[in-house]
């Protein structure tokens, strides 16, 4: 842990844990089908390591492990589950105009920040605006593709970003 303050790891479900574009499915990944509302189903893809490597990741860095995805508490019900993660904290975003930014930075304060996702080219004068006034803070945005999701290159950019300047 860095000087007593607890990094954070911010984690989106769709693009960076289930790789909607990738066609076909890496091989590590399983299909899962979920209920998402009367008599619908949506499924979904996952890589059963992801719960792993990122618990890993937050204990080797002395990380917290947050949600920020449109999943929302299902994340907790739906996805840590199949993964093998424990309930984390949900990081709620209703700011239609800023997308997750104003809600991460307010959660994330003052902590050092590693944050995968597959749309940060959404509201870039927020993105701007965000990495702006943390620009005293380790602040990754670590884009993933959606065709490929979490991959160790990505987990290696996080460990890079918190071991270089917290
Ligand atoms: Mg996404």
């Amino acid at each position: 842990m860095l000087g007593g303050v607890k990094p954070l790891i911010v984690i989106d479900v769709d693009g960076p844990l289930n790789p909607f574009a990738a066609n076909p499915k890496p091989d590590n990944y399983r299909p899962f089908d979920l209920e998402v509302g009367w008599r619908r189903r949506l499924r979904i893809w996952l890589d059963p390591d992801h719960g792993d490597q990122l618990r890993q990741l937050a204990e080797e860095t002395g990380a917290e492990l947050a949600w920020a995805t449109t999943w929302l508490h299902r994340a907790n019900t739906e996805i840590g589950p199949r993964l093998g993660l424990p309930p984390l904290k949900v990081i709620e975003f209703h700011d239609e105009t800023g997308w997750k930014y104003p809600a991460v930075a307010r959660y994330a304060y003052e902590r050092p920040l590693v944050w995968f996702d597959d749309d940060f080219g959404l509201h870039s004068a927020r993105r701007e605006e965000f990495v702006h006034k943390r620009q005293h803070l380790t602040t990754a945005l670590v884009h993933v593709d959606p065709g490929t999701g979490i991959s160790a290159q990505h987990l290696s950019e996080a460990r890079e970003a918190f071991g270089g300047n917290p």
